[in-house]
This record gives structure tokens, C-alpha cells and sequence, in this order.
């Protein structure tokens, strides 16, 4: 019986995950398929009592419902419980496990690209649900600040309490007249990007939320945009001489995590990358791999 891994989510018919997934069930020679699923918020419980099939493995779960999906799962993890939202299910014993591995992917990411976040001054722009996981992984990592700018003051704010004990977090209005965030950003060793401002097709594609003058040599940037590959503001901090990651690390390494999860078995980065890449390209939306 072939096995079905699920993506959960509206809209799921661009997402590039059954690309890399596949290639890497493929390229293990597991017989499993990645299964968009299309899903509205009024069909998520139906969706999710299907997870319980004999034949499903699991799932990874996007927007809109990685927090609504916290309640229909039977073992969210402890991980998932901080953040407060899910992007991986596991049918293991019958029951539905739960967890999020976009925490790790963020960190993975910066490791690979050589970016250290312990006793870092971090600057994290946006405060909506990836942004919850990268306060949790700045946490874990153990950096010694995070301001988090944002256009909603009050959303940022409702992050604060998950730096914990052991992370001081602030917030600034994301407002370039705004004090606070040009002191955040002169102090910063690194930066997060976590709005959709830059992404193709998202509220302003050619906007980045900082401009390159305030950006320097030394300070690291991650841009959780993965479309394009190389988006306005990572070109911006790469002028100014600042270190950039794209969006598309932390996509893969959240994906191959959750492949761990369900398979048990390591998965094909370097095959998962490509595949990652190619489609991109084929949507026409990507640069060349380098
Ligand atoms: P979300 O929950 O909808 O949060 C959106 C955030 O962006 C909020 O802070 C919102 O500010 C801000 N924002 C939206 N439009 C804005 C605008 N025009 N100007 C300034 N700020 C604006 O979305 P999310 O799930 O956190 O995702 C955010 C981005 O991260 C998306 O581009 C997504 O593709 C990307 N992402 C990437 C990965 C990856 O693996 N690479 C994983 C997850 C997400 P307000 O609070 O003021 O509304």
C-alpha cells in the first residue's frame, strides 16, 4: 500500500514542498506519496480525522491553519505548545503527534550559512505566526536581545512573553522615524525578516522594509521570503555588505526535519535543495542555483 504524506492548507496548489518531498521519498526509495490537500478553514477537522487513515504517514501544515491546528491534534509537543502553532503531524500508535519544526529550520539555516545566534543583538521584523518560531529558536539558540519590529505594535508585543526567562525581547513600531528601531538595527548582529513585503505577488514586491544605508558589513540577514530566491531586501543588505540567507534554507531544512519525523530515515538535503530550486525556476520565479 503506497503511504500518504499530507500538506495542509489554502492556498497549497504553488507550494514547492511536494517537489523537495518527493524527490527525497523518491530518492529513498520509500513508497510514499506528498499530497497537496487544499483545505478550507470550515474543512480542517475533516481533514485532519482523515491523518488517522492506515495509510497516512503524517503531515506538514501551512496558512492558514498552523494554529487552529494545535486543538484537532491528540500530542502536540512541548515545542509546539510554546510557539503555539503546528506545521508537522506524525501518525504514530494510532495517535495524531504534533510539532514544529519551523524553530529548527531557522536555525539550521544560520548554522549553514555560518551564522552563530548565541550572544547575538537580534532585530526581528514582523510579528505574525513565523515570527512566533523565531522567537522561539532565538530563545533555544541563546541570543542575548531581540527587538521585534512590526506595523501592529500590539502584535509584536503579544510576543514578548515567549523570549522566556532567558531572552530579553522589545518592541518598536516598524516605522523608519522611529528611534528605538534605528538603535535595534545599529546594534543588531542579526537580522529577520518575517513580513511578505518583497515576495512575488505579496502586498508590495518591490518594498523592502529597511533600506540599505542602514545595513553594514558584519551584520548577518535572513529573509524569510523564499520567493524570489534573492528578494529586494537581501540585495539591499547585501550592497551595505551585510551576510544574507534566503527564505528557501529555512523552507528546506523545516521540510527535511519533518522528513526525519516521518520516515525515521536522513533526508537528501543536497537533492531536496535542488529540487527546491528547479521549481522555482519552473514557476519562473527563481534565480539560478548557485
Ligand atoms: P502572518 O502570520 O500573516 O504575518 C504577517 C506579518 O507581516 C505580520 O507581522 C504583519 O504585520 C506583517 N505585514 C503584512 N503585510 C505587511 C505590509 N504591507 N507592511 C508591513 N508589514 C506587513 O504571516 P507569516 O506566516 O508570519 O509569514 C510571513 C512571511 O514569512 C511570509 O512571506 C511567508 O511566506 C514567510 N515564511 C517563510 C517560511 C520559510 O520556511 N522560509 C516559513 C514561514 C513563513 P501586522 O501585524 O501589522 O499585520
Amino acid at each position: 500500500m503506497t503511504a500518504t504524506i499530507a500538506l495542509l492548507g489554502q492556498p497549497v496548489a504553488h507550494s514547492i514542498s511536494p517537489r523537495f518531498q518527493q524527490v527525497a521519498l523518491d530518492t529513498l526509495g520509500l513508497d510514499a506519496r506528498y499530497e497537496p490537500w487544499e483545505t478550507p478553514p470550515s474543512g480542517l477537522p475533516a481533514a485532519v480525522e482523515r491523518l488517522r487513515s492506515a495509510d497516512l504517514m503524517g503531515a506538514n501544515v501551512t496558512v492558514p491553519h498552523k494554529v487552529a491546528v494545535l486543538r484537532l491534534v491528540d500530542r502536540p509537543d512541548p515545542l509546539a505548545e510554546l510557539v503555539g502553532a503546528v506545521n508537522t503531524i506524525v501518525r504514530r500508535d494510532g495517535l495524531l503527534h504534533a510539532t514544529n519544526t519551523d524553530v529548527s529550520g531557522v536555525l539550521r539555516a544560520l548554522a549553514d550559512a555560518g551564522i552563530g545566534v548565541a550572544g547575538s543583538h537580534v532585530l526581528l521584523i514582523g510579528a505574525g505566526g513565523a515570527a512566533r518560531a523565531v522567537v522561539v529558536a532565538m530563545r533555544r539558540g541563546g541570543a542575548a536581545a531581540l527587538t521585534i519590529a512590526n506595523r501592529t505594535p500590539q502584535h509584536a508585543e503579544a510576543l514578548v512573553a515567549l523570549g522566556g526567562q532567558q531572552l530579553v525581547v522589545a518592541t518598536t513600531p516598524l516605522d523608519l522615524a522611529s528611534e528605538a528601531l534605528r538603535t535595534a538595527m545599529e546594534k543588531a548582529d542579526l537580522v529577520i525578516h518575517s513580513t511578505p513585503l518583497g515576495m512575488r505577488h505579496g502586498p508590495d514586491e518591490q518594498a523592502t522594509p529597511l533600506p540599505a544605508e542602514l545595513f553594514r558589513a558584519g551584520q548577518s540577514v535572513l529573509d524569510m521570503v523564499y520567493v524570489p530566491e534573492r528578494t529586494p531586501l537581501l540585495e539591499a543588505a547585501n550592497r551595505a555588505g551585510a551576510r544574507t540567507v534566503g527564505g528557501l534554507a529555512m523552507l528546506v531544512h523545516q521540510g527535511a526535519e519533518s522528513f526525519r519525523l516521518w520516515t525515521g530515515h536522513e533526508p537528501p538535503l543536497d537533492m531536496m535543495f535542488e529540487a527546491a530550486r528547479a521549481a522555482l525556476r519552473d514557476a519562473g520565479q527563481g534565480s539560478a542555483p548557485p
